[in-house]
């Protein structure tokens, strides 16, 4: 067993104490936001429940769903508070990705403590040591303080002020070990570095990459790993929840990532019909803040699409319950025959296959359910039996989804390439190409 804990108490606790413990922070907080909090009581008062009904975990599908832009942005920053204005001691804010524009955030105190111990707690699951060296290719300075707790070095982001290329050439001469920052960026950090004639292996101490914000594709994450020779652990979380550090990361294990029990309570939804989904079940991710004082959340629906996996115990000695890696966003979720896909599902198959190139489109033509998926995707180099090739992707495609697909084959180099992965997803039914 490693023995890499920052709270070992926390991080070890038998799974039925850590439910006790859920069960007892969820019912405080549901009494707490009741009176103190406008936002929520109005919520729970227009659903019809009190708190002295929420007695154990399953009573959390009682309560009101939360969502960004109907509750969180449309509700002044006053009506969301659950502390006195003189208790907020920093605000931050929303990255603005949705709504176009930011929201503030407020944090006490405590809540910076405890955003501080769960960075260090990620830090340690991905085995940071005190020595490390870690760069930040993400512009979040503000977590600086946060990470210094754990490690001996941080180097600033110089996103928008250096060159990809100087980055490198930094991590190089000042021996960084880690990398922290989305996956296309480390992703294009290692394919710059080839370009530049710098073999990461071989000329720099790079071992570990802490990635958050995006999904990465699993065979895209096996390829970086096997080229670049770091470990790379994702890392899930969002700005309301928690400012400064991830509430769920992937451990030693690599099959899933633990999500922090003692101050966050999950559930997967069905993002139609709104029901709570079983273990193994794909749907949209919903969190319960159980400890954050100054803002917390209640079954906010986080728009990510993820499952929670089957309880139990990990090798790593950590109890706390693990989801799969966030594999998207709910909005792209393609629905063929009462089967839901996403856009990633498909790369994972694209990239798999021999005979392919890297560059696809998801052609959706019509809203709701779709009848057929239509996939086009390039031809890898050389090919010269097309007939055959798409015969065999389409067999293959149907026997790993249970969906047919019609595969369009196009020739290397056809279609612009682009990093976004919503970029790769035609809608025709909307006049978009
Ligand atoms: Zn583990």
């Amino acid at each position: 067993m490693e023995k890499n804990y920052w709270e070992p108490e926390i991080e070890t606790m038998p799974w039925e104490r850590l439910k006790q413990l859920q069960e007892e922070r969820l019912r405080a907080l549901v009494k707490r936001v009741y009176q103190d909090v406008p936002f929520y009581r109005r919520r729970f008062d227009e659903v019809g429940v009190k708190p002295e009904e929420i007695d154990t975990l399953a009573d959390v599908a009682k309560l009101p769903l939360t969502e960004y832009m109907r509750d969180f942005v449309a509700t002044p920053l006053e009506q969301k508070l659950a502390v006195p204005w003189n208790l907020v001691t920093e605000i931050g804010s929303t990255s603005g990705t949705l709504s176009g524009f930011t929201q503030p955030l407020a944090v006490t105190e405590g809540d910076v403590e405890a955003d501080i111990a769960l960075q260090c707690r990620s830090n340690k699951i991905a085995g940071v040591e005190a020595s490390d060296t870690v760069q930040l290719l993400i512009p979040l300075d503000f977590i600086v303080p946060t990470l210094k707790e754990a490690v001996s070095r941080v180097i600033l982001s110089m996103a928008g002020r250096m060159t990809l290329d100087h980055q490198i050439k930094l991590a190089k001469v000042v021996g960084t070990t880690v990398l922290l920052g989305f996956p296309s960026q480390v992703l294009r950090f290692v394919t710059r570095a080839r370009e530049i004639g710098i073999d990461i292996k071989r000329d720099t101490s790079l071992r570990l990459a802490l990635l958050s914000g995006e999904p990465l594709a699993t065979p895209v994450k096996k390829r970086l790993e096997k080229e670049s020779g770091m470990a790379l652990y994702e890392q899930y979380g969002f700005a309301e929840a928690s400012m400064r550090g991830p509430i769920a990361c992937e451990c030693s294990q690599r099959d899933g990532l633990h999500v922090w029990a003692d101050r966050y309570l999950v559930e997967v939804i069905d993002p139609e019909t709104l029901e709570v989904l079983a273990p193994g079940e794909e749907g949209e991710l919903v969190v319960t803040t159980l400890t954050k004082e100054a803002m917390p959340l209640i079954r906010y629906r986080t728009g990510d699409v993820a499952k929670i996996l089957g309880y139990e115990p990990c090798p790593c000695g950590r109890t706390h319950p693990k989801i799969a890696s966030v594999g998207g966003r709910v909005e792209h979720l393609i629905k063929v025959k009462g089967i839901r896909l996403l856009p990633g599902d498909i790369e994972d198959f694209i990239i798999g296959m021999s005979g392919l190139g890297n560059e696809y489109r998801i052609i959706i033509d019509k809203e709701g359910e779709l009848e057929r998926l239509k996939v086009r995707v390039e031809h890898a180099p050389g090919v010269e039996d097309l007939h055959a090739l798409k015969q065999e992707v389409e067999a293959a495609f149907e026997q790993s989804t249970s969906l047919s697909c019609q595969i369009e084959l196009v020739p290397p180099g056809a279609l612009p390439q682009t990093q976004f992965k919503a970029q790769r997803l035609i809608k025709t039914y909307r006049g978009e190409k």
